[in-house]
């Protein structure tokens, strides 16, 4: 784990010296693992559908003069390749805001509009499930940052709430202000997620086995997403959980401090 990478040149300076050049070279090399992980991890998470996509067509095929089948596979076509769709979106997401730390943009933001907006995405989805999404707290927070960006990481957490929480149930999006910080938590009364699992839900790909087992669509991409854009606004994000009655999701972002903003938009 700990192996550092040297990259090293020797050079004969005359009859009497040698230089020697060593080049810490640990954190491309890193980054280079990362990289090929990803890509392994990428290739491996679309074979299923791609698979699963190639089988239903051929049935399709073979079923054509049976009605009620070509209308069932042509049902989980559908599916499987909506479900690839995501993940295809979700990788090209994922792999942009890994190429940079920084943001392309940081604009004032208003966070009532980012907790509308994201809880109006997910509005169809929540009353089909007959589940109240219901937000509150501190009205008028602002952090500087991308609009957009805070919006897909609030929409991801609302959605694996909805996800993972039984029918009926109530999913609490709180805003709150305090010492410089904007908080925005996500709160469900869902399935949960076993404690030593909670350090494993931001890792790429990560699903927990009952989550695959439900089989409820997802890449496991959602988390990592979230995380990324919450540290590229030098946040950062926590979870709390109770297997069986529920989790917080927790974003912590720092406030924007108008006065700052100004002078930096002014020399910009
Ligand atoms: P996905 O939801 O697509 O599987 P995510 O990265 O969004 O991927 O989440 C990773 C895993 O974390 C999920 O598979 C699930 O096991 C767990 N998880 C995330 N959010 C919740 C939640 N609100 N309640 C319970 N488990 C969750």
């Amino acid at each position: 784990d700990a192996a550092i990478y040297l990259f090293v040149r020797v050079a004969r300076l005359g009859a009497r010296y040698i230089l020697l050049l060593a080049e810490d070279r640990t954190e491309s090399y890193r980054l280079e693992e990362v990289r090929r992980d990803f890509v392994a991890n990428i290739s491996h998470e679309l074979k299923t559908p791609i698979g699963a996509v190639g089988l239903l067509a051929e049935a399709l095929v073979s079923a054509s003069d049976e009605p009620e089948q070509v209308k069932r596979f042509a049902k989980r076509l559908t599916k499987e390749s909506e479900r690839l769709a995501r993940i295809t979106q979700e990788i090209i997401e994922l792999s942009r805001l890994q190429a940079t730390d920084a943001l392309t943009r940081a604009d004032l933001v208003d966070i009532d509009h980012v907790v509308a907006v994201a809880i109006d995405q997910n509005r169809v989805v929540a009353d089909s499930h007959r589940i109240n999404l219901v937000s509150g707290g501190d009205a008028g927070a602002e952090v500087f940052g991308d609009e957009t960006l805070l919006v897909t990481a609030l929409h991801n957490l609302i959605a694996n709430a909805i996800q993972y929480s039984p029918e009926g149930s109530r999913i609490g999006i709180g805003v709150s202000q305090r010492d410089g910080i904007v908080e925005i938590a996500v709160t469900d009364q869902g399935v949960g997620i076993p404690e030593d699992e909670l350090d494993r839900v931001f890792e790429r790909f990560f699903r927990s086995d009952p989550a695959r087992s439900r089989n409820t669509g997802g890449s496991g991409l959602g988390l990592s997403i979230v995380k990324h854009v919450v540290q590229n606004h030098g946040g950062d994000i926590r979870v709390w959980s109770q297997p069986g009655n529920g989790s917080t999701f927790t974003i912590r972002l720092p406030e924007a401090n108008r006065a700052v903003g100004a002078s930096l938009g002014a020399h910009a």
